[in-house]
């Protein structure tokens, strides 16, 4: 039990907010905070009942953060602003005596490069403050990660080859949109592909590898590896995985807008100056997409992600397969944000839950798969995203 700060007001905001207050016998306040305040209070408003407090916040600044820490004082924040404020936050944190959760890791602004090490930094000092961070808590990195965990306790002795499947099978009627934050997806995706195999890394050039999936109730969709960052915390945390790679579903239409973004220069993510100004293409370009957070209302269909896990146990080969689905309209319905929102502010709030009833508290920073996974799979079931497992399946399908 204790007082939570959400950061962050967009498409994930909207469902953490939603969720907590779902949990009052675990979260005895609640406060919302974000850049501009009056998304903060809309969210707030449609949940009603006064359960939300709202403020204002700049978390790209410490001394900001640690006056709103000071004066609400959390026991925990849960961070789902933009993966550049996650360093300031975790300093504030420390400065404060607050915990942290995120679902992203640290991104510098001026290069895409997805690591842990800045955030792995942090790890002596939360350990010495007696302070927990749990990383990576959306569903990708997050469920994933958990997923990962549970068939390693509890389903083999060693796992070799792990395929984290994330097919997004939805419909929003619109020609090209991100289901998340646009400058933080397209940085992401097009990227080069890395996926681990035999001890090192090996690296493709971007959506190079490919092939059709069959994903659970929804069928074959064409899938690429793509570099995803849970795939650094997961090798390290299970060293017998000979093979780790991630792949994402991608329509044509999605694909080729990307590379016509990308051929214009709008993908770029340096400033150029314009009539005066200095602005950053991919930054202007987020200013004219659909805003992810309102692309919930017609979006049909439904998400599939999941882990495919071949290795050995009691001597013997076995396969298994774990995986969620979660349609767009459902979660629209509950919270007001669609799938992909909902898929990571679940699992967030979860997290959060796991830290308030003492099941994952650790001194330190660590990746969710570093936690006892068998509460947070029974809460998955719980509050929203039932799991679903298979076992001796054809992996390949
Ligand atoms: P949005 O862009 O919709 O929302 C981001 C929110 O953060 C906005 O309310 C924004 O404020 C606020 N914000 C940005 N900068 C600051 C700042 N300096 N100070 C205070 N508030 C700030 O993003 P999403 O909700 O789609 O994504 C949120 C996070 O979730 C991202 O880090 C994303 O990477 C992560 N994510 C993780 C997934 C997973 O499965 N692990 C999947 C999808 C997303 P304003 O409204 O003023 O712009």
């Amino acid at each position: 039990m204790g007082k939570v700060l959400i950061i962050g007001a967009g498409g994930v905001g909207t469902v953490v907010a939603h969720k907590v207050a779902q949990n009052m016998d675990v979260f005895t306040e609640i406060m919302l905070a974000s850049r501009t305040k009056s998304k903060c209070d809309a969210i707030a408003k449609a949940i009603g009942g006064n359960k939300i407090q709202t403020a204002q916040v700049d978390a790209d600044n410490v001394e900001d953060l640690k006056r709103l820490f000071n004066s609400f004082n959390p026991e925990l924040v849960i961070n789902v602003a933009l993966p550049y404020q996650d360093l300031t936050i975790m300093d504030a944190c420390l400065a404060c005596g607050v915990n942290y959760l995120d679902t992203a890791n640290y991104e510098p602004k001026e290069e895409a490069k997805y690591e842990y090490s800045w955030q792995w930094a942090y790890r002596e000092r939360f350990k010495e403050a007696g302070l927990t961070a749990i990383l990576g808590c959306g569903f990708d990195p997050g469920v994933t990660s958990v997923f990962t965990a549970y068939a390693a306790k509890h389903h083999f002795d060693e796992i070799h080859y792990l395929d984290i499947v994330d097919c997004n099978a939805g419909d929003h009627g619109k020609a090209f949109a991100t289901n998340f934050n646009p400058e933080i997806n397209i940085r992401e995706v097009t990227q080069k592909g890395k996926y681990w195999e035999d001890g090192k890394w090996v690296e493709t050039e971007p959506h190079a590898i490919h092939k059709p999936l069959n994903y659970p109730n929804i069928g074959p969709k064409e899938s690429y590896v793509i570099y995803h960052e849970e795939l650094e915390s997961l090798v390290n945390n299970f060293p017998t995985l000979k093979r780790a790679r991630f792949w994402m579903t991608f329509g044509q239409e999605y694909l080729t807008h990307l590379r016509v973004i990308q051929n214009i220069g709008m993908a770029r993510i340096d400033p150029i100056v314009y009539n005066g100004v200095e602005i950053v293409p991919i930054q202007f370009l987020k200013a004219v997409l659909p805003d992810p957070g309102e692309l919930g209302e017609n979006y049909t269909g439904e998400t599939s992600i999941g882990c495919r896990i071949k290795g050995i146990k009691d001597g013997k080969e076995r396969t298994y397969y774990v995986y969620n689905n979660c349609s767009h309209e459902a979660a629209y319905k509950e919270t007001g944000a669609q799938g992909v929102s909902y898929t990571t502010g679940v699992p967030a709030t979860i997290g959060a839950i796991m830290f308030m009833k003492g099941l994952w508290h650790k001194p330190g920073v660590y990746n969710v798969e570093e936690f006892n996974p068998d509460p947070f799979m029974e809460q998955l079931n719980k509050q929203g995203l039932p799991w679903h497992e298979l076992f001796d399946v054809d992996l390949e399908m």
